[in-house]
């Protein structure tokens, strides 16, 4: 009988994310050669978790990488929201920045929320203001997430059919789960949103022609969930006695799946880049293409 292992392509995020960083870093250097400051994304961190720090030192070496500039303000723990609100509000007023994040999590006492909406919607690159989520809701233009966004140029590069596809999205968060369901349908693909109440979530998985997985529970989506020749995105981060793990059987779906991100130099670099891609088009919104 013929076998019908599938050949499995492992995406390599990490080359992807390098590819459309070398195309960022030419648009950068030829806004700059025409005399205009280079883009800027600002970044807040407040406290001093020593996670939180290194992502954001991460981010800014990356800007630094392809010639942006970016500009740190750090508050400390005892920092109060209006304290925060007063910052974000600076940032928003200077014409030397376009893009603004705030790392979380925050301490107690300041609500992300709140801080999130304080973000002038021009500059939030996170996508994740409440008219960058109703810009998306609606098929406005707008500044998406970048996880989100990232998962969609994996599945692009891939060439993944998404028209008519039946995608399967685990997980319903503002950040990942509801925007990348909403891109997908905009993208015609029928979609389902599965959550932690959702009944026999490995049958309707096991529909999916394109099955994201942004839960956070190790592992969760087995070999047997997956259907021959699905794309297999893998969000989830956990780390378990000092390793990381995702919420995918990465090498349990290798010979079903036709591509799975694997839970390292999968989606994770083409976040930070999709970060980079839409400070640069905050800057090109407000100094032209
Ligand atoms: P989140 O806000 O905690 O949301 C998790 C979602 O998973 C919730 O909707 C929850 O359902 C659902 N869920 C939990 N347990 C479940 C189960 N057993 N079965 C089905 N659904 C279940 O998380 P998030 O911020 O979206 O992040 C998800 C994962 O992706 C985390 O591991 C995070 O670290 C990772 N992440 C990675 C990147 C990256 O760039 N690689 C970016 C963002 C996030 P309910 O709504 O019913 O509670």
């Amino acid at each position: 009988m013929a076998s019908t292992r599938q050949e499995t392509v492992v995406v390599d995020g990490l080359a992807l994310a390098q590819d459309i960083r070398q195309d960022l870093a030419k648009a950068v250097e030829r806004h700059v050669s025409t005399g205009r400051r280079a883009p800027c994304l600002a970044v807040v961190l407040v406290g001093d978790d020593p996670a939180s720090a290194s992502y954001i030192k991460g981010k800014r070496r990356a800007c630094a990488r392809i010639g942006m500039d970016s500009i740190e303000r750090k508050l400390p723990a005892t920092a109060t929201e209006r304290e925060v609100l007063d910052v974000v509000e600076e940032l928003n007023a200077s014409e030397g920045v376009d893009g603004i994040l705030v790392q979380l999590p925050l301490p107690d006492g300041v609500r992300p929320n709140t801080i999130a909406e304080a973000i002038g919607p021009d500059k939030d690159i996170d996508g994740l203001t409440p008219i960058n989520a109703g810009r998306l809701l609606l098929g406005e233009p707008g500044h998406r997430a970048c996880t989100p966004l990232g998962i969609m140029k994996i599945l692009e590069h891939h060439e993944i059919p998404i028209e008519g596809a039946h995608a399967v999205v685990i997980g319903r968060s503002a950040i990942v789960g509801k925007p990348i369901s909403l891109l997908l349908q905009q993208a015609n693909a029928t979609v389902t949103m599965c959550h932690s109440r959702t009944k026999q979530l490995a049958a309707v998985c096991r529909n999916a022609d394109i099955l994201v997985a942004a839960v956070g529970v190790p592992r969760l989506v087995q070999p047997d969930w997956v259907k021959p020749g699905a794309a297999v995105i893998d969000v989830g981060v956990s780390i378990i006695d000092g390793e990381w793990v995702g919420d995918v059987d990465t090498e349990g779906v290798r010979g079903i799946a036709r591509i799975v991100t694997p839970h390292r130099r999968g989606v994770g670099p083409m976040t930070i880049t999709m970060l980079l891609c839409n400070t640069l088009d905050a800057y090109e919104a407000h100094f032209g293409a």
